[in-house]
């Protein structure tokens, strides 16, 4: 309908900013110079030093015995899941909106063998700890699975990249801790948790028993998650990682990478959680009827644009953002993506220039205008 309307425009000579998710993100020039010039082995035979250096380095900085280095935040989640619950019969308890259940492919259940008992997801990525204790399964009879693990997710994806609240992962862990199960956190994002909470990451996840972090988002890394627990947690998911195909060799290559993201790529995250404020603060001054969000949720690196989806559909402003033609003021391409059908999803990183947001701004500001403009004009 656009193209007949506005006629189509060369896209190659259109300004593009990929807002769809951080994992876009590149590797540095710093990053590709330690790539080229790392110390490596065979990590299977535990011989890679830049390995070892990525996983003792990374340890140190959760506070946690040991870590080890692993393909991606899916793998390891599942390694986590496969290490706690070992048992057969095993039961985790997690959120609704949790990754490990919404997103990677039903893993949990499909390798690990493992049922989840879901808890609904507050707006702000908790879940009620009444509930919790009440999912627990305390001494399971022979009709019952047992509770083997509960998880949680920091910050939270689908909640819009919202930083759970200290005292309520203390609450969590306690209720745990009184039936004996462990806690894992899912931290894909938990630097930018730890950036705007303004404390050591350490402290973010001093009160869970595991935890996992992508270097391959915010932190620009082109490939990689790390997992950290105890000694004797992490003995174990390294044999788990193998039996995935996860045993690498000379992958000291990617983890000097790894290392370059540990040392200068945490605390510039301020600036992505800066840049994509000033595009809800944009949002928000329009004052629009169908485009909502809401600014104090708003932590992170993650934009959840709300859609009054009895007016427009969410793929209709995707490709609206996107889709520059020849008659549009702002000739700015602005690509953003989906992950719930009442949202359209920004997400910031490094490559995201100020000039970027200002563009971004420009675009978001003419296209939702335009929508804006449309309905009131149906309605009259
Ligand atoms: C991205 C993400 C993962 C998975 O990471 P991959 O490296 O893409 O497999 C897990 N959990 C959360 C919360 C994520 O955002």
């Amino acid at each position: 309908m656009y193209e007949k309307v506005n006629g189509e425009i060369n896209t190659s000579a259109v300004h593009v900013v990929d807002l769809r998710s951080d994992t876009i993100s590149k590797p540095t020039p710093e990053m590709r110079e330690a790539m080229a010039t790392a110390v490596v082995g065979d990590d299977v035979f535990g011989e890679d030093p830049t390995v070892a250096e990525l996983e003792r380095r990374s340890a140190e900085l959760l506070g946690k015995e040991d870590a080890v280095f692993v393909a991606s935040g899916t793998m390891a989640n599942l390694i986590a899941i496969m290490v706690h619950c070992s048992q057969r019969g095993s039961e985790i308890i997690s959120g609704d909106n949790g990754h490990t259940f919404r997103f990677e492919q039903g893993g949990p259940a499909q390798i690990a063998g493992v049922q989840a008992s879901l808890i609904r997801n507050n707006s702000d990525g908790t879940f009620s700890l009444d509930e919790l204790r009440d999912r627990i399964r305390k001494n399971p009879d022979c009709h019952e699975p047992y509770t083997t693990l509960v998880i949680i997710e920091n910050t939270h994806n689908m909640c819009g990249g919202k930083v759970l609240p200290l005292d309520w992962i203390e609450k969590v862990k306690n209720i745990s801790k009184e039936y004996n199960i462990p806690v894992h956190m899912d931290g894909a994002r938990v630097m930018n948790a730890a950036v705007y909470l303004k404390v050591p990451v350490e402290r973010v996840v001093r009160d869970v028993d595991t935890v996992c972090f992508c270097l391959s988002k915010g932190l620009g890394a082109p490939i990689g998650s790390i997992l950290a627990g105890s000694k004797t947690f992490v003995d174990k998911a390294r044999r788990t990682r193998k039996v995935l195909g996860g045993g690498w060799r000379q992958a000291g290559i990617i983890a000097a990478a790894g290392l370059v993201a540990l040392d200068k790529m945490i605390d510039r995250l301020q600036e992505d959680h800066d840049h994509i404020l000033q595009i809800a603060r944009a949002i928000d001054s329009l004052r629009s009827d169908i485009f909502k969000v809401d600014l104090p949720s708003i932590h992170t690196n993650i934009l959840m644009m709300y859609i009054d989806r009895s007016k427009v559909a969410v793929k209709e402003v995707i490709y609206r953002l996107a889709k520059v033609f020849k008659n549009d003021i702002v000739k700015v391409s602005v690509r953003a993506s989906s992950i719930r059908p009442d949202c359209v999803r920004f997400v910031t990183y490094w490559q995201i220039t100020d000039d970027d947001i200002r563009d971004t701004i420009d675009r978001v500001t003419f296209v939702l205008k335009e929508f804006d403009d449309q309905f009131k004009s149906i309605k009259a």
